[in-house]
């Protein structure tokens, strides 16, 4: 499995993670904070699912411009896949004809721009060859992480979460696994922020590490740009063996 974190910022590209999307195996991504703004129309135009962890603006905000991007007058279109809570965010407060046009409707009246798909929590499916399972985490709002396999081999994209459990209960059952991408949004001296927003600290990222098996690989994603240089010192003062601070545009093979 092959996993690109996007980056979009200009300058420093690799350490200011702005906003959300993992992209797997170049078919496929995880959330859409800077999809739209990312690579050429051709790359774009790959990718062919979108998995959504929730309706935050940091992992939807270039949706549309993305749909709008890879959109041709062929039969076939991107599938959005979410919950039912974002999705409905979505459709109220983004493809409303207000902010951007109504693109499910339109899908039914002219070549589609997108599908729309409602996924079950710890119900799997299948896309581009990857079966992948949404997990409940524990954010302000619906928030789910995805356990993405591809053959013998797991990684879990836990997505915005303050300390949870369900997730990691799921991280010991899950063979093969590689890899767990975990966030680590503000310094130890914010942690009421971390607690009032559900994001985690490096203090409380490590004690969801400490609830996974041994040997997987951790990546600290999501460090609030302003904050980078404190985070790294932080989490790499943690002394955890697995862990790497994962970084934009480089390429992660598991
Ligand atoms: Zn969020
Ligand atoms: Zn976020």
């Amino acid at each position: 499995m092959k996993i690109r974190i996007l980056g979009t910022a200009l300058q420093d590209t690799a350490r200011r993670q702005y906003a959300s999307t993992y992209l797997i195996n170049e078919t496929v991504a995880i959330d859409a904070g800077c999809l739209g703004l990312w690579g050429s129309a051709e790359q774009q135009e790959r990718v062919r699912h979108v998995l959504l962890t929730h309706s935050h603006a940091d992992h939807i905000a270039t949706l549309p411009l993305f749909l709008e991007t890879v959109w041709t007058p062929a039969p076939e279109c991107p599938t959005v896949h979410a919950s039912q809570a974002t999705l409905s965010t979505l459709r109220r407060h983004v493809f409303n004809e207000e902010v951007w046009p109504d693109f499910e409707a339109l899908s039914e009246r002219m070549p589609p721009f997108v599908r729309f798909r409602e996924t079950e929590l710890e119900v799997p499916f299948e896309v581009e060859g990857l079966q992948v399972t949404p997990v409940q985490v524990h954010h302000a709002v619906p928030t789910q992480g995805y356990v993405v396999r591809e053959g013998d081999q797991a990684v879990i994209f836990g997505s915005d979460t303050g300390p949870t459990k369900r997730l990691w209960q799921v991280a010991r059952e899950t063979p093969g696994l590689k890899a767990v991408f975990l966030e680590a949004s503000f310094p130890n001296q914010y942690q009421r922020v971390a607690l009032a927003s559900l994001h985690l600290t490096p203090e409380m990222f490590a004690h969801e590490a400490a609830q996974l098996p041994p040997g997987v690989r951790i990546f600290a994603i999501h460090l609030k740009v302003r904050y980078r240089d404190v985070l790294e010192r932080e989490l790499r003062a943690l002394n955890l063996p697995n862990l790497e601070i994962a970084e934009c545009e480089r390429d992660y093979e598991m």
